[in-house]
């Protein structure tokens, strides 16, 4: 293993005009990366920006002392005011411990499982839940369904592999909204600790997926029905879900000082919550995925996260630059071993779809010339909380 982490951090520095950010770990292994006159990079710039635009001053805590009060109003009547996604990680049960104890809202915590959940996690869930008096509520993929499109992600040759499972996380969580008849969707998700992957790097579009199903896929998608989407997120669905159904889905850790060592000493005392051991490995596929992406596309993904992390205080530079150098504890071979069986696949067969030319999104059909035409509307929508505030920079601003 140490010989291919050399072999790919030879290939980056061999490039003759390779790069790397003045301030972050972000480098010429990004697509779309550029720099400005002092060497620092666009998202550096992207992190200043939404950093003014949710402030940790009185002016951020009074846009969220409003967010608060709007979701509890609109909820009044209802069992839940609120829907949060959780795994299990640190992110979404802080969320989650935030939502109930400390802003006194009343979510439904939904978990989407498509099979490949850390136990860790899942123990995680039952008890954070529990102790919080929060239902959770999961929703189980249809196991043919959700293993065949893994396996047409992995023979489509692009890094979006986990499209089914981003897409089918996002329909659970308007599912059970639709059904709740509840209209705040709050997910953990934090620029300041996790950062904003590259566009090519994960790329979400229902049409995408639907032809990924098709060239790749064995097995047809179940057919979309407004509580039970299954696996479609096409245009018509969004704007079902958003503009129709007028539900709103808000990265609330935005708004809040998130500091990871702190958040960890709360979960842990208050809710007995346990580390999985690395950061997104209350999926198991992780291991399988973060694999794939470094010896096929020499990507790693910790440039992103940690890069975050240097960018908001919590983490030294130089101390990201030495923990890239290594490969990443989370590609363990025996779990990667396990996700390759439950998918029904050999290791030969794996090897065959690395092996593969690398493609990206553009090289299929995809809808990214309508989100183009769509772009001053997304904006619009990312600033009322109907769309992620997220989604306009995640397009737009991430890179290519
Ligand atoms: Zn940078």
């Amino acid at each position: 293993m140490g010989t291919q982490a050399s072999n790919v951090e030879m290939k980056t520095g061999e490039a003759a005009n390779y790069r790397i950010c003045v301030r972050c770990i972000m480098d010429t292994t990004i697509p779309g990366i550029t720099f400005d006159e002092a060497g620092e990079c666009n998202f550096c710039k992207l992190h200043d920006k939404l950093d003014r635009e949710y402030p940790l001053n009185e002016k951020g805590q009074r846009k969220l002392d409003k967010l608060i009060r709007d979701i509890k109003r609109k909820g009044k009547n209802r069992k839940y005011d609120c829907i949060l996604g959780i795994s299990g990680g640190r992110d979404s049960t802080y969320t989650l411990y935030l939502a109930k104890k400390v802003w006194g809202l009343r979510p439904l915590a939904v978990h989407f499982n498509d099979g490949f959940g850390n136990p860790v996690a899942g123990e995680n869930m039952l008890r954070t839940t529990r102790k919080l008096g929060v239902d959770l509520r999961t929703i189980t993929s249809d196991w043919r369904e959700s293993k065949d499109l893994k396996i047409a992600g992995l023979k489509s040759s692009t890094p979006d592999i986990e499209l089914g499972t981003d897409i089918g996380i996002a329909t659970a969580l308007y599912g059970v909204a639709t059904k709740e008849k509840v209209q705040h969707i709050l997910f953990g998700q934090s620029f300041r600790t996790e950062g904003i992957c590259p566009l090519s790097w994960n790329y979400l579009d229902g049409k995408y997926l639907k032809a990924i199903n098709k060239q790749f896929g064995t097995v047809p998608l179940r057919k979309w029905t407004p509580t039970d989407p299954g696996f479609n997120l096409d245009i018509f669905q969004v704007f079902y879900y958003t503009i129709i159904k007028g539900i709103k889905t808000i990265p609330v850790l935005y708004y809040v000082n998130y500091v990871r060592s702190e958040v960890d000493q709360i979960i842990k005392k208050e809710l007995d919550w346990v580390y999985t051991g690395a950061h997104y490995y209350d999926d198991l596929f992780q291991s399988l995925l973060t694999y794939v992406f470094r010896v096929k596309f020499n990507e790693d993904r910790r440039k992103f996260n940690y890069s975050a992390l240097v960018r908001s205080g919590q983490m030294e530079r130089s101390a990201a630059l030495e923990r890239v150098k290594g490969v990443y504890v989370i590609e363990d071979q025996k779990v990667i071993d396990l996700c390759i069986k439950r998918l029904g696949l050999t290791r030969e067969e794996l090897d065959e779809y690395i092996a593969r030319p690398p493609k990206k999104f553009y090289d299929y059909p995809n809808h990214y010339h309508i989100i183009k035409k769509f772009k001053p509307v997304i904006k619009i929508l990312c600033k009322l909380n109907i769309l992620p505030g997220s989604a306009y920079d995640k397009y737009f601003n991430c890179g290519d």
